[in-house]
């Protein structure tokens, strides 16, 4: 049905039926449903509906405000490590702030940060008015301000100079957002409140990379827990993203405390389809049954599923009892979330309003399964 004009909207219901239903599914369930949020109000709506915390704090998402990307990309353009701290200074003050607030709100529910992973092509400016911007902010000339976004500009962003590979070129960014982590978090316990930050790595492709950026964060956690005479319980894991880290994902388990796949780009990765191109030519492979489903919905179980299989069994080789969730848009999604309890995961995450729907499906397939044994 087609409507004309504006639908009058209500709030959803939560109450009666719904919570009847909801505990029905709790006493069921064995997923976690947490949530993929980066404000408060994201945070408050996914609590509302029933999550179990955040699966996923995407904190380039919090610098998409005018005043906020002005010093993201001041941070991009920089050219000495002055200018870039500079620019890392305000940031800092910015992410203390949004982290206090998401602590504060999810009452010691697990809370899994992700360091910045910012596909340059969103955040550099392309408008003259945002270069003119730029040129003011940074005391450079238009013409600098050009160049330097030139030479920054790439060919495949996606594949690009992003996620962890950033913070192997220039460590004082993740340092920045790890210490505005535990400084939050510190405050937060000074509170008297719970508070269990996961420290999130993305696009890690190796041990070694993993290695070098999850050193730098401890640094600065240490020296934070240091000056403050504090230890706070926190995890440092890594997203598994990249094919590279699903077959080695037994090494990769070493350094993580926690793996968190981005069947996104997994899905991206695998296929060899781009995220932001494949809407052009995806809905012929539908039209012509060479695809049943849009593998960034669904799950492809037979390809990245099976990777994700190995990076399970493989890290579990390595450390049994390592804590594995999905935070891809997959985990809203009732047919991947019946293959991810197959594969015994401890959570997905999604976005708030897929929460209920989540919780359900994590349901279903355990009575599924229940019902199926008693057939046999
Ligand atoms: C993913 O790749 O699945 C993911 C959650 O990260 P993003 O979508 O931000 O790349
Ligand atoms: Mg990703």
């Amino acid at each position: 049905m087609v409507y004309l004009g504006e639908i009058l909207l209500t709030e959803a219901e939560i109450g009666g039926h719904f919570d009847e239903l909801m505990e029905w599914v709790n006493e069921v369930k064995q997923l976690d449903i947490r949530v993929n949020a980066d404000t408060p109000n994201d945070l408050l709506t996914a609590i509302h509906f029933g999550a179990e915390g955040i699966g996923l704090c995407r904190t380039e998402h919090m610098f998409f405000h005018e005043e906020r990307i002005a010093y993201v990309r001041q941070m991009i353009v920089a050219e000495s490590l002055e200018e870039r701290k500079r620019a890392l200074t305000h940031l800092k003050e910015m992410q203390k702030d949004d982290f206090t607030q998401l602590f504060r709100i999810a009452e010691g529910r697990p809370v899994n940060i992700r360091l910045l992973d910012p596909p340059l092509h969103e955040f550099l400016p392309k408008a003259e008015k945002d270069l003119e911007r730029l040129a003011q902010d940074t005391g450079k000339t238009l013409a600098e301000v050009k160049k330097r976004v030139n030479e920054l500009a790439e060919s495949n962003p996606m594949l690009g100079h992003r996620g962890c590979r950033l913070a192997v070129t220039y460590p004082e960014i993740y340092k920045m957002q790890a210490e505005a982590i535990m400084e939050s978090a510190v405050q937060i316990h000074d509170e008297g409140q719970k508070v269990f930050p996961e420290i999130m790595i993305p696009l890690v492709s190796s041990k070694e990379e993993l290695a070098f950026v999850k050193q730098e964060i401890k640094n600065s956690v240490q020296a934070i827990f240091d000056r403050e005479r504090v230890l706070l319980p926190y995890d440092i894991g890594t997203m598994i993203e990249i094919p590279r880290a699903c077959v080695t994902a037994d090494e990769i388990a070493k350094e993580a405390q926690f793996f968190s796949f981005g069947t996104n780009d997994l899905t991206q990765l695998t296929y060899g389809f781009s995220r932001d191109d494949a809407g052009k030519f995806l809905p012929s492979y539908g039209e012509r049954g060479i695809l049943e489903t849009d593998p960034f919905q669904t799950l492809d179980t037979a390809g990245v599923g099976a990777l994700v299989e190995m990076a399970v069994s493989r890290g579990r080789m390595t450390n049994p009892n390592m804590k594995m969730g999905v935070c891809g848009e997959h985990g809203g999604d009732p047919r991947s979330i019946h293959f991810f309890h197959k594969l015994g995961l401890k959570y997905v995450s999604c976005s708030p309003f897929r929460v209920p729907i989540a919780r359900l499906a994590a349901a279903q397939v355990v009575l599924k399964e229940q019902a199926q044994l008693q057939k046999a």
